[in-house]
Formats: C-alpha cells, sequence, structure tokens
C-alpha cells in the first residue's frame, strides 16, 4: 500500500477553468488522481481573472519577460507574482507539482515566449518558474513533459518516496528510521552513492540528537533524487541485489540474468524485467530484506503506462 503523495495539481485538470472555459482531461492524469492526495489551484483564478477571459501572454520586453493581455493591453506580472508567492507560502507538506503544459501560468518550459508578435522560444510559465525557485527539490512538471518515459519514472518515484517520508514523519522513531532508511537503501542506490553513504552515517551516528538527525536526514534525501538517474548506476544496483542472491542460483541462471544486463545496456529490454526477476528469485529464496526494497516497486505498477 503506497501512502498519497500530496501534489499541486493545476485546477483545469478538475474544473472548467481555462481561459476559454475549457477542462483538460489526460489518461495519465485521471489515472494518478486516485493515487494522490490533490491540492487544485489556479493562478489565473487567483488572480481574479473570470472565465472565459481573453487570453494572456508572455512577453520578452527588454531583457524581462513579462505577462500581457493582448486585448486589454494590460501588464499582469507584478500581481501575477505576488498572487503565486502568497499561495506557494501557504502550501504545506507537499510532494511535488503536476502543472498544464503550454499555459503563461503553469507551463514548465513549454510556453510560448512571444516578443514583437512574435514566437521567439519557450519559457516557463510565472507559477511554476516561482514554485520551482521555492522549492527547488521537489518534482514539478507539466502532463506535455511526463509522456517521457523517464521524465515521468524520475516524477513518480520523487512523489512516492517523498509521500514516504512524510508518512515516517508521522510518528517518527530512531528504529522507525533505521528502517526507513533500509527500505530505501538500493534505490538510493540506483540515484546518488555519495548521498547513500552520507544519509547512512547520519542514521548511524551518535553526533547528533533524533531531530538533528530527522532534519539532516530530509535534507539530503529529498536532494539524492534530484538528478535523474543512468543505466550505468542502475546495472551497478541491480549486480550488488544479484550478489546476494546469486549463490544459491544455477549457473546457467546466472548466465541469463548477465544476458539480460547486456540487453538492459544495449537498451532492447525495460529495467522491469531485471526487476521481476530480481524478486521472482527473492520470493524464491525468502529473502525479505530485498522484497522490502522500494527499488524493486517505487510506485504503483500501472501508473507507467497510460490505460488503453
Ligand atoms: S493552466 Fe493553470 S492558469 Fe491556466 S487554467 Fe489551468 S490552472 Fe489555471
Amino acid at each position: 500500500m503506497f501512502p498519497k503523495p500530496k501534489i499541486v495539481i493545476s485546477k483545469c485538470f478538475f474544473e472548467p477553468v481555462r481561459y476559454d472555459g475549457g477542462i483538460i482531461s489526460e489518461p495519465f492524469v485521471e489515472n494518478l488522481k486516485k493515487y494522490i492526495e490533490s491540492v487544485t489551484f489556479c493562478p489565473e483564478i487567483a488572480l481574479g481573472l473570470k472565465v472565459p477571459r481573453p487570453r494572456i501572454l508572455i512577453v520578452k520586453i527588454k531583457e524581462s519577460e513579462r505577462l500581457i493581455q493582448p486585448e486589454t493591453g494590460k501588464d499582469l506580472t507584478e500581481d501575477m507574482l505576488k498572487v503565486c508567492q502568497k499561495a506557494l507560502a501557504e502550501f504545506k507538506e507537499i510532494d511535488g507539482f503536476l502543472l498544464k503544459a503550454k499555459s503563461p501560468s503553469c507551463g514548465v518550459k513549454s510556453t510560448k515566449l512571444y516578443q514583437n508578435e512574435k514566437i521567439i522560444g519557450k519559457t516557463s510559465g510565472f507559477f511554476a518558474r516561482l514554485a520551482s525557485e521555492t522549492y527547488p527539490y521537489l518534482p514539478l512538471e507539466d502532463e506535455g513533459r511526463l509522456k517521457d518515459f523517464k521524465i515521468r519514472d524520475h516524477f513518480l518515484i520523487r512523489i512516492f518516496a517523498f509521500a514516504e517520508w512524510r508518512e515516517f514523519l508521522k510518528d517518527p522513531s530512531p528504529s522507525k528510521l533505521v528502517n526507513f532508511h533500509s527500505r530505501h537503501k538500493y534505490l538510493l542506490m540506483s540515484y546518488n552513492q555519495e548521498f547513500l553513504k552520507k544519509l547512512g552515517q547520519i542514521v548511524a551516528s551518535s553526533q547528533y540528537s533524533f531531530q538533528e538527525k530527522l532534519s539532516l536526514y530530509e535534507k539530503y534525501f529529498y536532494r539524492a533524487f534530484q538528478r535523474k538517474t543512468t543505466i550505468r548506476r542502475h546495472i551497478n544496483t541491480l549486480q550488488h541485489i544479484f550478489g546476494h542472491i546469486s549463490k544459491k542460483l544455477t549457473s546457467k541462471e546466472k548466465r541469463h540474468f548477465f544476458e539480460l544486463l547486456e540487453k538492459l545496456k544495449k537498451g532492447w529490454i525495460e529495467l522491469s524485467t531485471l526487476l521481476e526477476l530480481l524478486k521472482s528469485w527473492a520470493l524464491r529464496f525468502e529473502k525479505e530484506y530485498f522484497l522490502f526494497q522500494s527499488y524493486l516497486e517505487p510506485y504503483p505498477a500501472e501508473l507507467i503506462k497510460d490505460p488503453e
């Protein structure tokens, strides 16, 4: 059972608040809604704009990006910044942001940037940009970017790991911290060996009070997942797990494992093939420690593909 990540999500995935009165229906987001606690927010409605409303655009004027409503000639930049800052200061215990692509408020590097009525490139919406500056260690994506498997996988891993951390914080104890760290050992290894080591030292150290340990652990745990992982790091992690099981395997099974690793390296098969194989061996040899690892199933499997 996965704890529900608390996600700030563009309101137009739930209600018809778009400038044209539309509502967005997107298969991945629809599927995800069951697994998260949604904190819906629409920066443009919070700004006092109505539905329907004239479009707003991001326009480069001199060296600055401004939020302009061409039909009325209004520059909404300062008001939008105030509204977003206020909302961002009020969000509590959130695990990430899922925003609407291409919007001048919500888009994540996907919003058209204009200058002299011409498109000159892409930028991020005002809310998206301020959110990523306010919460630099939280995942922040729009639904367009989440169509990419690697971006989606990285997003899901982080929101579910962070939700588990928040769940742990509801009733923390030193032994539960050891347990939490053990459960995420291989997931952390697949991201960042250095942070895995650092986090292990924090857990084992006698130099900090428990409260100090919690705040330090949180700081490094969130940072550990900032950079996307690579196949090379996955292969290293898979080999570590394999090393604990391999003694019980036949030579044909071992060979099969290394053949699959080669195929993974070449991009011919998915990581999940190796994870399922390791899981089946952990079940067969009753290796509870590995079955307990978040690395083997970091989020609900059905989320990686859009429903048919
Ligand atoms: S994209 Fe953002 S600003 Fe636009 S309607 Fe949706 S929530 Fe509101």
